[in-house]
């Protein structure tokens, strides 16, 4: 399998890197590479979208005639895709008032509302072990300017949640994780999103 990481801006070697070892760890036969083209978009399986800053992202996919395409597969392929932080802002039908305000497109695949930067800012960032359903044991999650996921509705399940405030939810082929997965080095998660390839 081929797993492709959009790579116009954000932290793309950290889910190359995270993808590879995920790939490595469970055994199975596969890539990682980068998505900045729609020849590269139309090699690959999966997508993980990183965190980074969503409206520039959003910009970039519109710009590199990338932004369709992946909604088109996601919907009617059920291609899986992962966004992390600002993929996951982008995942989201809903994204408040601050998308509205930049006019941030979003890709709208997943049945939820995020509130982005709900954390506070930079400096606000933090960490925290996290219990995720279906996993044994808590998992260590890094927030940086994270969103939260409000709510979710129709056929998106929260999956994690910090405090009283979603941060990690699953809709069929489609993960959003408002904390870090590809840093650290657990990766559990990017084996369950392995596994719906
Ligand atoms: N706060 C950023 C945004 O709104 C996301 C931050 C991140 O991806 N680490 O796009």
């Amino acid at each position: 399998m081929r797993i492709g990481v959009i790579g116009v801006q954000g932290d793309v070697s950290e889910h190359v890197d995270a993808v590879a070892r995920a790939l490595k760890e469970t055994g199975k036969a596969g890539e990682a590479i980068a998505v900045r083209r729609r020849t590269d978009l139309d090699r690959v399986d999966a997508l993980t979208i990183p965190g980074g800053e969503s409206t520039t992202i959003s910009k970039l996919l519109v710009q590199l005639d990338l932004f369709d395409e992946i909604v088109r597969r996601a919907s009617d392929e059920a291609m899986p895709i992962m966004g992390t932080c600002a993929g996951c802002i982008l995942l989201a039908k809903d994204a408040g008032v601050q998308a509205d305000k930049t006019r941030t497109k979003l890709l709208g695949l997943m049945d939820m509302a995020v509130d982005r930067n709900a954390f506070g800012r930079q400096r606000e960032s933090f960490e925290a072990d996290l219990q995720v359903e279906g996993l044994e044991t808590p998992f260590h999650c890094v927030f940086i300017r994270a969103p939260a996921i409000l709510r979710t509705w129709g056929e998106c399940a929260p999956k994690s949640r910090y405090q009283d405030r979603i941060v990690l939810a699953r809709q069929k082929n489609l993960i959003g994780s408002a904390f870090h997965p590809e840093l650290g080095g657990d990766l559990r998660i990017h084996r369950w999103f392995l596994d719906l390839v």
